[in-house]
């Protein structure tokens, strides 16, 4: 038979891990006025800088989590990298539905590409430091991937479509790569950033010569 007390102490420790389960990630999608971090945009060096693995997964993370998610709602996107923001981290968070303000955020910290699927699948894609700018880009239809969540927890996953397709464009900017490298159409890409104020010499051409 339980006694009274350790079945007090049991439940207190039920609570206190649903506490530590539930999304630690809450905030408004309302666009700000200031939002708190500044995206940087094609031919900022920043964004070619190869991301740091983050050792600590703590508070003063799940802060800039935050502040790089009040930027993205900000901004409109559904997806947004430390480097895009200047942070030489390896995190970046991504929420496909701002509609839906219950809708939780994806956090993910450390990520990496276990495995890409055999097929690919052209998609168009755009970029909150390219505005405005969007082109097809080819890519495997669906990947698996491990990283760790807000909390630090590992995590593994396996994602396709529009998931699939974010979490790769994102997983790019860590290596300091832009899907613009990745565009094959060189006259698209070219009228395309022409129109929008950008430089084709910005552009690192991943395709070969
Ligand atoms: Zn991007």
């Amino acid at each position: 038979m339980i006694e009274k007390n350790s079945l007090a102490r049991s439940f207190a420790g039920l609570a206190r891990t649903a506490e530590k389960n539930k999304a630690s990630i809450a905030i408004s999608k309302e666009p700000l006025e200031n939002p708190p971090l500044q995206i940087h945009t094609l031919g900022n060096q920043v964004l070619r800088r190869p991301a740091r693995r983050i050792s600590k997964v703590d508070e003063s993370i799940r802060e800039l989590v935050k502040d790089m998610l009040r930027s993205m709602y900000s901004a409109k996107g559904i997806g947004l990298a430390a480097p895009q923001v200047g942070i030489d981290k390896q995190l970046l968070v991504i929420d496909l539905d701002l509609e839906n303000p219950t809708n939780p955020p994806l956090v993910l910290i450390n990520p990496e590409i276990i495995t890409t699927s055999a097929s690919l699948e052209t998609y168009e894609e755009g970029c909150l430091s390219i505005p405005e700018v969007y082109l097809d880009v080819l890519r495997p239809s669906s990947i698996k991937i491990s990283f760790r969540d807000e909390m630090g927890r590992p995590k593994k996953m396996n994602v396709d479509g529009l998931m699939g397709r974010c979490i790769q464009h994102e997983i790019d900017h860590l290596n300091g790569v832009l899907f613009v490298d990745r565009v094959t159409n060189k006259t698209d890409l070219d009228i395309a950033l022409k129109e929008h104020g950008f430089r084709s010499e910005d552009v690192h051409s991943l395709q070969k010569k």
